[in-house]
């Protein structure tokens, strides 16, 4: 009930965690014409894949959106 578990901290046998690595990275940020850091926020759930957007620290503006699409599960299983 009381658990302060980070949503975007999968478990450590979360094949996704190898995303993280990528998370902390500067993108080009359009309003401050620079290279700044983001942070990553879950916007859509999609059948695809979780669709995330890249929010500038300073400005809040969106720097840039990926698609992270689940790892192929037991497909060969
Ligand atoms: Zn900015």
């Amino acid at each position: 009930m009381a658990t302060m578990r980070d949503p975007f901290a999968p478990p450590p046998d979360d094949p996704r965690r190898q995303f993280r690595d990528l998370e902390a990275t500067l993108l080009r940020c359009p309003r401050c014409a620079a290279a700044v850091p983001v942070r990553k926020r879950l916007l859509l759930v999609l059948p695809e894949g979780d669709k995330f957007e890249y929010v500038c620290v300073r400005c809040s503006a969106t720097c840039g959106t990926k698609i992270e699409r689940p790892p192929p599960v037991a497909l060969r299983l």
